[in-house]
């Protein structure tokens, strides 16, 4: 009797109640710190290096620990059963496709709203860190790295679309070579299980883990740069909203027509990973339960889409370039054409193919979109100051759309289940146990 009393007030809150409050507190405890003791060697030392910044750590690592065995299993489980394999290039030219689009319109609705708001016009042109742009990969040289020469290496490396190509391939094959194929399903199939368990368990730690990377931000961040660049700061935060509410909602609506507020309701969790992580890399196990489990997605398609579109997909970022770009040349006074700005379109949605889905690499793809058109990789140097809190934000956005476009592809495929979509209780079960 005890025992199950104690259990229902644990369940009072909800998961998502308890890493809202995490993520909270932290960003309240970090902030005090910040204010009350800044530069205090205790606070740096015990705290925002120590306690924080061990828990915040093994949390993120303990995601990414999860994401490659993940990939691998639900992949080919979820390859090996689609009921036509032959549905395999459709689903991908259709994921692919999507995810290119909406990066092109994020991209696009940034350049408007940064020419219009104008957040670069009346800045001093002064830089105050030294940025070194890393080199772009040919485009012919991405696609040839889709393929692994040894997956075992792939897979230590982290290198996403290597572990999704070679996994995609181990499920054909065993779709095709009949009773081996079906041993090795079962088999698969308890590891999923297994792995999935071990997703739902680090969701419960996360308000602990939240808390903690919060806590260490906000202990550390210096928030006179975010005063200094208000108003681009502004600009890339109201557009990022914007594309995430409200054009996410109206792609949905018009080319499922299913409820935005159900997606957005139920994407609450997977937000918050993503904006305490700054990585939609890290936060793939979340959203791959989310996605399958909550939203309906059968995990033939979820399992190819969540991953590609956590490692291609990135309108967030593309949004965070597009007013960049513009901010630059407003500093620096440059003047661009429209054929800049579509070069500008087209080289960031390029750029997104193969860039991991980590935090900070937005950055580093912004050098090469720069490069392209002519301006100074120097200005970079403004604005990474505040790009950290942009990161987090902008990666909740990218998540909700591979989300996004990964029930768009299962709809229109039907590998969609409707009553779990619209089940406000659908997957919640599970993590209680
Ligand atoms: N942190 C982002 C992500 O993981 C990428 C970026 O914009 O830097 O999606």
């Amino acid at each position: 009797m005890s025992n199950n009393n104690k259990l229902e007030d644990k369940k009072k809150l909800s998961l998502t109640a308890r890493i809202v409050i995490g993520m909270v507190a932290g960003m309240l405890l970090g902030g005090f710190l910040n204010l009350v003791f800044p530069d205090n060697a205790f606070v740096e030392a015990y705290l925002s290096q120590g306690l924080f910044y061990v828990v915040g750590q093994i949390f993120i690592s303990s995601l990414q620990m999860l994401v490659v065995p993940l990939v691998f299993v639900s992949l080919v489980l979820g390859t090996c059963s689609l009921s036509d394999p032959s549905k395999l290039g459709r689903l991908g030219g259709k994921a692919v496709g999507l995810y290119l689009i909406t990066t092109a319109l994020a991209i696009a609705f940034a350049i408007f709203m940064a020419v219009i708001v104008k957040p670069g016009s009346g800045i001093q042109l002064t830089s105050e860190a030294v940025y070194q742009p890393n080199t772009a990969p040919s485009l012919a040289q991405v696609i040839i790295d889709l393929f692994p020469t040894n997956p075992f290496e792939a897979f230590a490396n982290g290198n996403m679309l290597q572990v999704i190509v070679f996994s995609l391939l181990f499920g054909i094959a065993m779709a095709f070579v009949g009773k081996p194929g079906l041993r090795t399903k079962a088999l698969f199939e308890d590891f999923n299980e297994i792995i999935l368990k071990l997703v739902l368990i680090l969701m419960h730690v996360a308000p602990y883990g939240v808390f903690a990377l919060m806590a260490k931000l906000f202990a550390e961040t210096s928030f006179g740069t975010i005063y200094t660049l208000g108003k681009y700061f502004l600009v890339v935060l109201i557009t990022l909203i914007i594309h995430g509410l409200v054009m996410y909602s109206v792609l949905l609506k018009s080319l499922t027509g299913l409820s935005p507020v159900v997606f957005l309701k139920k994407m609450r969790e997977v937000q918050i990973f993503a904006f305490s992580t700054s990585s939609s890399n890290a936060t793939m196990p979340v959203t791959l339960e989310t996605v399958t489990k909550r939203l309906g997605v059968h995990n033939s398609v979820g399992s190819f889409t969540v991953p590609l579109g956590a490692t291609i997909n990135m309108d967030g970022t593309a949004i965070m370039q597009g007013v960049a770009t513009v901010f630059i040349a407003q500093v620096f006074l440059v003047d661009l054409s429209l054929m800049d700005y579509l070069t500008v379109i087209m080289t960031a949605t390029l750029a997104s193919i193969g860039t991991a889905g980590v935090p900070g690499v937005g950055m580093i793809m912004l050098a090469m979109v720069l490069n392209q058109v002519g301006l100074p990789v120097e200005g970079i140097g403004l604005i990474i100051g505040v790009d950290r809190l942009l990161d987090m934000t902008r990666t909740a956005v990218n998540v909700t759309g591979d989300a996004m476009v990964s029930v768009v592809v299962a709809k229109s495929e039907g590998e969609f289940d409707e009553a779990t979509y619209l089940d406000p209780n659908a997957g919640l079960t599970m993590r209680d146990n």
